[in-house]
C-alpha cells in the first residue's frame, strides 16, 4: 500500500495567474487501505502577491480489493470546486465507492458510527475503538459489541451438533479438541441452548477448562413447552450450572416468531419472564439480552419497536445471500416471514447488532448446483462455495458474529481460513452472488436447514434426511418431470437413489400425518405435505 500511495499522488496544477497546489497527508495506512487528507489550495498571484482563492481539505479512503484500488471521498469540507474535480478526472469512476458500498466493504459499523467517526481524530481508525481489527496473536477478524465493547470473533462456534461417539452420545474428547483449537485460533463466541440435546453440558465441560474471560457464552431461554415464570427461572439456573458459570454473556429468547405475537406474549410477556430476564441483565448476571427470530415478522417488529424498554443489544437472524431477498418467497408458502435485508436493516437502525445463523442455508450454499459453482470458481478458483457464502455474510458491518456448526476439524480449519482475516466481498462479487441467488429461485427445493428440531418423528421418519435427498436431486436437475421424455428413466433413478440413501423405516412413506413435527419447525415447512410430495414422485 505504501508504494501505491506514493505512486498515485504527485501533481500540482499551474495555469495563468492561478496556481493550484495539491498536497496529501497520509493519516493512516495498513495492508488493505490507506486514508489521507487531500488538501487543495488555489492562489492568484498578482503584483507578486498571493491571494488565496479557494481552499479545500477533505478525506479520501483507498481500499485495495483484489489488487484493484477503490476509493471513497469520506468528508468534503466544502463543496467540490470545479478545479478540484478536474484533479479527479483521471480517476476511474468505476472504482468510486458509494457511501453504502464503502461502509459495507470496510465493515466499519453502522452508518451513524461512521458519521461520528468522521469528526474524530483519524487515528481512531487504528485505535481500540475500531469495530473491526485483526488480532496480533492470530489473524481472526473481530467485531466490537457497541454496547459492552466485547471483542467478538466474526466466526462463532455453533454448538448444536457436536461430534458423536459410537453409542450416539456427544464425544466429549473430540468436542474438547475442537473447542481448544478454536480458542487457540481466535474464536471466542460459543452458542448453545438447553434444547440442543447434551450441548450445554458438553460445552460447559469443554470451556470450563479455560479461563472464563477468554470466551463469550451464549445460551437461550428455550421454553418451548412450559411457559411459567418459575420454569423460565429454573431453565436459566440449570444453564448456569451446566456451563459452570455464574453469568451468561449473551442470553436469547429462543426462536421467537413461531406462533405470532400471541405465543410471544404467552411465553415471555404476560408471565413476567422477560421482565425478570431484564432484571438479571441489570444485575450483570446476563451481560447482553437478545432474541433469536424465526417466523412471523410481526414479532420481530414488536420486539425492536419496544427496545427502549427491553434494551436488547443483539438479535440472531437467519441471513445468507439467498434469504437476503428471497426468504419471504421460500418459506414454504405459509409463514409471514421477511427477507433478511429487512431484518438486518431494521436491526441496524435500532442499534442492535446481528448474530447470524444459517449462513449456508442448511448447507445448501456449501454445495451449489454445478452451473453456479462454476461461476464462482471462475472468479476465485481456490475458494469453496461455502467460503463465498461466509465471506458474503461477514462483509456486513452490523454482523457481530457468524455462527457455524463445526463438528469436524476440517470444517473448523476451513472456516478459520475464511475469517482469518475476512476478505470482504467486493461490490462486483456481491452482484455475482445476487444473480446466483436469483438463479437458485428456479430450483424448487424444500427450505429445510437440517436443524433437526422436528426430530425425532414418533413414526421414525428421517425428516431432514428425506428433504436433503430430494433437494440434492433438484439441484442436480434429476427430478423426474412427467412432461419430459426422460420421465421414466429419471423416476427409476430417483427411487433407486432414495432407497439406497434412506433406510426403509425412515422413508417418507412412514409418515402418519400426525403433525407432531409441525410446530417444531422454525422454517414453518409443511412437513407432511412436503413428504407426501416426495412420495408422489416415487409412485
Ligand atoms: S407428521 Fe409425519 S413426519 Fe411429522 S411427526 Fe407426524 S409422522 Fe412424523
Ligand atoms: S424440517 Fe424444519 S425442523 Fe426439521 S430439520 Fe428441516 S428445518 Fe429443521
Amino acid at each position: 500500500m505504501q508504494s501505491l500511495f506514493k505512486g498515485i499522488f504527485n501533481h500540482n496544477l499551474l495555469g495563468g495567474d492561478y496556481q493550484t497546489n495539491v498536497s496529501y497527508k497520509l493519516l493512516s495506512i495498513n495492508n488493505n487501505w490507506f486514508h489521507l487528507n487531500y488538501i487543495d489550495e488555489t492562489v492568484r498571484i498578482q503584483n507578486n502577491q498571493k491571494k488565496r482563492k479557494a481552499f479545500a481539505i477533505y478525506q479520501l479512503f483507498y481500499l485495495n480489493l483484489n489488487n484493484q484500488l477503490f476509493y471513497h471521498i469520506l468528508r468534503p469540507s466544502s463543496k467540490l470546486h470545479e478545479d478540484i474535480k478536474e484533479n479527479f478526472k483521471n480517476m476511474d469512476d468505476n472504482k468510486k465507492l458509494s457511501r453504502r458500498q464503502f461502509i459495507r466493504t470496510l465493515g466499519l459499523g453502522s452508518v451513524s458510527a461512521l458519521g461520528m467517526m468522521a469528526f474524530e481524530p483519524i487515528t481512531s481508525l487504528a485505535s481500540p475503538k475500531t469495530p473491526e481489527t485483526g488480532s496480533k496473536q492470530n489473524d481472526m477478524t473481530y467485531r466490537i459489541n457497541r454496547h459492552t465493547k466485547d471483542k467478538v470473533s466474526l466466526l462463532g462456534f455453533g454448538m448444536m451438533r457436536l461430534p458423536r461417539n459410537a453409542t450416539g452420545g456427544i464425544d466429549q474428547q473430540k468436542t474438547n479438541e475442537l473447542v481448544d483449537y478454536a480458542l487457540a485460533h481466535g474464536v471466542n463466541y460459543f452458542d448453545t441452548a438447553p434444547v440442543y440435546k447434551g450441548s450445554e453440558v458438553a460445552t460447559g465441560n469443554a470451556l470450563s477448562r479455560h479461563k472464563r474471560s477468554s470466551y463469550y457464552l451464549a445460551s437461550k431461554c428455550s421454553d418451548i413447552h412450559k411457559y411459567s415464570l418459575e420454569d423460565g427461572k429454573q431453565m436459566f439456573k440449570t444453564t448456569l450450572e451446566r456451563l459452570h458459570t455464574d453469568y451468561i454473556d449473551y442470553y436469547l429468547l429462543h426462536a421467537v416468531g413461531g406462533g405470532g405475537l400471541d405465543k410471544l406474549k404467552e411465553r415471555f410477556i404476560n408471565n413476567g419472564l422477560l421482565d425478570w430476564l431484564c432484571e438479571q441483565r441489570d444485575k450483570g448476571v446476563i451481560r447482553n439480552l437478545g432474541f433469536s427470530y424465526h417466523g412471523d415478522v410481526k414479532v420481530f417488529d414488536w420486539l425492536l419497536d419496544h427496545n427502549d424498554k427491553y434494551k436488547f443489544t443483539f438479535c440472531q437472524i437467519e441471513m445468507n445471500y439467498i434469504d437476503w431477498k428471497h426468504a419471504s418467497a421460500t418459506g414454504g408458502g405459509w409463514k409471514h416471514d421477511a427477507d433478511a435485508v429487512y431484518l438486518y436493516e431494521k436491526s441496524e437502525k435500532a442499534g442492535v447488532q446481528n448474530v447470524i445463523m444459517e449462513p449456508l442455508l442448511g448447507g445448501r450454499l456449501g454445495k451449489l448446483p454445478e452451473e453456479f459453482s462454476k461461476m464462482l470458481k471462475e472468479k476465485r478458483p481456490e475458494a469453496s462455495d461455502a467460503q463465498w457464502a461466509f465471506r458474503w455474510v461477514g462483509s456486513h458491518p452490523n454482523v457481530l458474529t457468524t455462527l457455524s456448526g463445526m463438528n469436524l476439524m476440517e470444517h473448523l480449519k476451513d472456516n478459520l481460513a475464511t475469517f482469518s482475516p475476512l476478505d470482504p466481498c467486493t461490490p462486483q462479487e456481491n452482484d455475482l452472488l445476487d444473480s446466483i441467488a436469483n438463479g437458485m429461485m428456479g430450483y424448487p427445493v424444500v427450505p429445510c436447514t437440517a436443524c433437526r428440531y422436528c426430530m425425532p418423528c414418533p413414526y421414525g421418519v428421517d425428516i431432514p434426511g428425506n428433504f436433503a435427498y430430494y433437494n440434492d436431486q433438484v439441484n442436480a436437475h434429476k427430478l423426474p418431470d412427467k412432461t419430459k421424455p426422460d420421465y421414466t428413466e429419471k423416476k427409476a433413478a430417483f427411487v433407486k437413489g432414495w432407497k439406497n440413501t434412506i433406510k426403509e423405516e425412515n422413508r417418507a412413506d412412514q409418515c402418519m400425518d400426525c403433525e407432531a413435527c409441525l410446530p417444531k419447525c422454525p422454517q414453518s415447512i409443511r412437513i407432511p405435505t412436503q413428504l407426501a410430495n416426495i412420495l408422489e414422485i416415487t409412485r
